[in-house]
C-alpha cells in the first residue's frame, strides 16, 4: 500500500480512536498559547500547565511580559527548565508584539516568524490552535517518531518531515494530524517500547508490520534451532553407542585371540609330549605363559 493510501485510511481511523484530540497546553487566548508553547520546549505539557495559571494571572498582556524584570520572570517559570533562555525569548517576543503589532499576536506565519525565538513549529501551534489556520504541520518529537514508524518519511530534519507530510496529508487535516500523532505517541507508540500488540493502526504501520514479521521469523528460527539440537543429540547418542559396540567387539576379539593362543600352547605341549614322552622345562614355560595371557 502506498503512503498516500495509508494516510487516507489513517484519516478515517484517527477520529474514531482520538475523537477529542487537541493540544494539551491550557490557554484562553493566542498570547497565552504563545507563552505556553515557548515554555513547552524540552518540558512536558503537564509541567507547563502547572506553571501557567499563576503566570497568566500575573501577566495579562504582551506589555506586562515585556516589562517584567528578567529575574522575576525567570523565577516564575523556573521549573519548566532552560528558564533563562525562555525568559529572554518571552520578553523579546512580547516586546515586538507590543511595539510592532499593537499588542496582538499576529495571525500569519510570516509575521509570527518575525518574533524573536519563534520558529516554524511554535508558529504552527499558534496558527492552528489559536486561530484555526492550517498553515503547516507541527512537527515535534512524537510527530517525527510516528511519521517515520508509519513509513511516511525517511527524513530526520523536522522541516523536511513537515514538507513530506504536507504532500501526503490534505490541508484541512494538518492541525489535527499533529494532534493525532502526538496523542498516539503519548498513549501507544512510546519511544522506547511501542505497544504494537494493542495498536489501533497496526496494519497501517511499517514498523509494526516489520516487527510482526521479524517476531514470526524469530519464532521459525528458534523452532529450527530446536530441531537441529534434537538431531545433534540423536547422532551423538548413536555415535556413543557405536563406540561402545566397537569397544565390546575389540574386547571379544582380544579374548578370542588369547583363548586360541592358550589352546595353541596346550596343543604344542601335547605334540611335544607325544614326541618325547615327557614334558620339557621349556614346554612348561610356554604353557604357563599362554595361561597367564589368557587370564588377563
Ligand atoms: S504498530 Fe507499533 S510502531 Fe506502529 S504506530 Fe502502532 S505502536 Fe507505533
Amino acid at each position: 500500500m502506498k503512503a498516500s493510501e495509508r494516510v487516507a485510511q489513517l484519516i478515517k481511523i484517527w477520529p474514531k480512536v482520538y475523537p477529542n484530540a487537541h493540544t494539551e497546553l491550557n490557554f484562553k487566548n493566542p498570547l497565552e498559547l504563545l507563552i505556553a508553547t515557548i515554555l513547552s520546549a524540552q518540558c512536558t505539557d503537564k509541567r507547563v500547565n502547572m506553571v501557567t495559571p499563576a503566570l497568566f494571572k500575573k501577566y495579562r498582556s504582551a506589555k506586562d511580559y515585556a516589562k517584567a524584570p528578567q529575574a522575576e520572570l525567570e523565577n516564575a517559570i523556573k521549573s519548566t527548565g532552560f528558564f533563562r533562555n525562555k525568559t529572554k525569548s518571552i520578553r523579546a517576543a512580547t516586546s515586538t508584539i507590543a511595539k510592532k503589532f499593537g499588542g496582538k499576536v499576529p495571525d500569519s506565519m510570516e509575521k509570527l516568524r518575525e518574533l524573536p525565538g519563534v520558529g516554524r513549529k511554535t508558529a504552527n501551534v499558534v496558527l492552528g490552535n489559536a486561530f484555526g489556520i492550517n498553515e503547516g504541520i507541527v512537527v515535534d518529537t512524537h510527530v517525527i517518531r510516528l511519521s517515520q514508524r508509519l513509513g511516511l518519511t525517511k527524513e530526520k530534519d523536522p522541516e523536511k518531515i513537515e514538507r513530506d507530510l504536507m504532500k501526503l496529508v490534505p490541508k484541512e487535516h494538518w492541525t489535527n494530524w499533529s494532534h493525532w500523532l502526538i496523542w498516539h505517541g503519548r498513549r501507544r507508540c512510546f519511544a522506547r517500547k511501542p505497544d504494537c500488540a494493542n495498536c489501533e493502526v497496526f496494519r497501517l504501520s511499517r514498523l509494526g508490520m516489520a516487527g510482526r514479521l521479524s517476531s514470526v521469523a524469530l519464532g521459525v528460527c528458534s523452532k529450527l534451532f530446536e530441531l537441529l539440537f534434537q538431531l545433534l543429540q540423536f547422532f551423538v547418542g548413536e555415535i556413543f553407542q557405536i563406540d561402545q559396540f566397537i569397544s565390546r567387539l575389540l574386547q571379544r576379539t582380544n579374548d578370542f585371540v588369547e583363548l586360541e593362543m592358550h589352546r595353541f600352547g596346550v596343543a604344542v605341549l601335547g605334540v611335544l609330549d607325544q614326541e618325547h614322552h615327557q614334558k620339557s622345562d621349556d614346554s612348561v614355560a610356554v604353557l604357563m605363559m599362554s595361561c597367564h595371557v589368557s587370564e588377563k
